[in-house]
């Protein structure tokens, strides 16, 4: 249920008190991974994917976060250790040797992550802010 897609971007932006174009606008950056419906045109978005972008907001309304800045934080999960990519792969990722962009973002077309579901991930929807971020990185 927490992650059914179900509530059109409309909903999510009177629920938020957010537009649809900044929710749009979070998408294009890769803040955020939506699901479309049956028609592939229109957003649909899970109570998780909510729940993402409230800790967004917060993040920029009440710490001052740029879109920049969370793209960086967020590209600083080691998604390399999570997912236990192999060593010859991980030298060769995009998301490996950059910074500022989230894994998600980052095309793979050959290893591991091309496979893979990032809507599904443990990467991806595990860490929406710092203090998970934190919390992880003091368990290593
Ligand atoms: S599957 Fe997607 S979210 Fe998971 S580590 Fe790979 S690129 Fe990142």
């Amino acid at each position: 249920m927490e992650n059914e897609p179900i509530y059109p971007i409309g909903v999510v932006s009177r629920l938020l008190g957010v537009s649809v174009h900044t929710l749009r606008m979070y998408e294009r950056e890769g803040l955020i991974l939506t699901n479309r419906g049956v028609n592939q045109k229109n957003r649909l978005y899970s109570k998780a994917d909510i729940e993402r972008i409230q800790c967004i907001l917060e993040a920029i309304r009440k710490k001052q976060f740029t879109i920049a800045s969370i793209k960086t934080m967020l590209s600083m999960v080691p998604c390399w250790k999570i997912i236990n990519c192999p060593e010859k792969e991980r030298i060769a990722c995009p998301a490996y040797k950059s910074i500022g962009v989230p894994c998600w973002s980052i095309e793979h077309k050959t290893n591991v992550c091309a496979k893979m579901d990032c809507k599904t991930c443990y990467v991806y929807t595990n860490f929406t802010n710092c203090s998970d971020i934190k919390e992880f990185i003091k368990k290593m």
